[in-house]
């Protein structure tokens, strides 16, 4: 029988000489489960992690390798390939789960920089639909996705008694007009960062306007346990999910040719460092600059893709909520089927709040969503689990079966757990 097997490169070797053994270990352990079991890679190791992301070479290595060709077809096929993976993998909706496509900025720019090759090498235009559309939104989901590292923190939502029995009953998301978020800055802060333009690398980069966003709608969670200011200003109840599917369900069903299809969801943590956003803005005129186009089309390109930016830059006072906005943007051509509107709100059906993966409240919502958890996990638990009666969530990594006597939720540190058995 054929034993399976993994190139060692030379580029690994040099990247574990600096580590310490034990840190080497846990790589060599980490790539081969990889390579071999089908197992994800998980670290909380910064060194390792990024050791791990060598995966963005050996993704350009291949595709190197795969255009030493002559016949044209070949090329298109690849470098079509190339460019909706590339914009496969930006949606992926958890660094939890996906820590291995935590690309960093150096790898970033790489991984343009061939998507900029290919288009020109099988002859098409950046500037020009459909190509147009999904480079820009790759660009876009890569670059607010990997804010704050890839910050992968649980999600907390603060919602008042009377709208939490009202999404549980109505199963409805409400999403807010931009002009009644309670931030009356809100689409300002980027704006100023523009009043000077010496920060800006490109000289193509300096005319900005700046458009009306009348489509646009928004709907926060917290990157942190809620102060018991956010629950006072928003709401007792807090909602808590450990990875980050909000948009996943939370993206609307458009209905193109009688054919539905989820809409997109932008999603991002919110900047509330001026500097760092320049720097980032910067970044994305570096990666637009790769791709071959007039100055014009670039600052064409720069003032389609800031509307992504307009929400997403708030004041520095803001700074304690530490949110990750959700940004829905409607179009009336399309035909939605689960939306409905408004003077103040957008509301979709969605399920998000009626399975949250765990929830801190005192009041009797908790034993509402507790039959909708309890009915999921009867569902589509596979595994013995530790289930928390007093946060409702459902441990599957720390499952014993010595006694839990002295163990603690993991969430809550609440006593009152039990196990559950799926297998008996
Ligand atoms: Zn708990």
């Amino acid at each position: 029988m054929k034993e399976k097997s993994f190139r060692f490169r030379e580029s690994f070797s040099r990247a574990i000489r600096p580590m310490t053994d034990k840190q080497a270990g846990q790589l060599i352990k980490g790539l081969c489960d990889y390579a071999f079991e089908d197992k994800a890679f998980e670290s909380s190791d910064g060194m390792l992690k990024s050791t791990f992301a060598l995966v963005s070479d050996a993704i350009i290595n291949v595709i190197k390798k795969l255009i030493q060709t002559d016949k044209e077809e070949e090329i298109d096929d690849i470098a079509n390939g190339y460019i909706t993976m590339l914009k496969d993998l930006s949606c992926f909706s958890s660094a939890n789960i996906f820590g291995i496509l935590t690309f960093d900025k150096t790898d970033l720019i790489k991984l343009f920089e061939l998507e900029a090759y290919l288009i020109k090498l099988s002859n098409q235009d950046v500037v020009k639909r459909p190509m147009r559309g999904v480079v820009k939104l790759t660009l876009r989901n890569w670059i607010l996705k990997s804010r704050n590292n890839y910050n992968s923190n649980y999600l907390y939502k603060c919602i008042s008694n009377k709208s939490a029995n009202n999404a549980l009953s109505n199963h409805e998301v409400w999403m807010q007009k931009i002009e009644n978020l309670n931030d009356k800055r809100e689409n300002k802060v980027i704006k100023e960062l523009y009043k000077n333009k010496s920060w800006i690398k490109y000289c193509w980069a300096k005319n900005v306007r700046f458009k009306q966003l009348n489509d646009s709608f928004v709907c926060s969670y917290s990157k942190i346990i809620p102060t018991p200011i956010m629950q006072s200003k928003y709401g007792s109840n807090v909602f808590g999910y450990k990875s980050d599917r909000i948009a996943d369900v939370l993206a609307p069903i458009a209905l193109v040719k009688g054919h539905p299809f989820l809409d997109q969801v932008a999603c991002y943590d919110i900047l509330y460092s001026q500097n760092e956003a320049k720097e980032e803005i910067n970044y994305l005129c570096e990666l637009i600059n790769l791709f071959e186009m007039s100055e014009t089309d670039k600052n064409i390109f720069l003032n389609d893709m800031l509307e992504y930016w307009y929400l997403s830059i708030k004041d520095k006072k803001w700074g304690y909520e530490h949110e990750r906005r959700y940004q829905l943007f409607v179009f009336n051509y399309k035909d939605y089927t689960d939306i409905s509107t408004d003077d103040r709100f957008l509301k979709i059906k969605s399920s998000v709040y009626l399975y949250p993966d765990f929830i801190f409240s005192n009041s009797p919502i908790k034993y509402r969503v507790a039959l909708y958890r309890t009915e999921k996990l009867y569902s589509i638990a596979m595994r013995d689990y530790i289930y928390c009666h007093n946060c409702l969530q459902a441990d599957f990594d720390n499952v014993t079966y010595c006694g839990i006597d002295n163990k603690t939720c993991s969430i809550c540190d609440s006593k009152d757990i039990e196990v559950f058995r799926t297998s008996s």
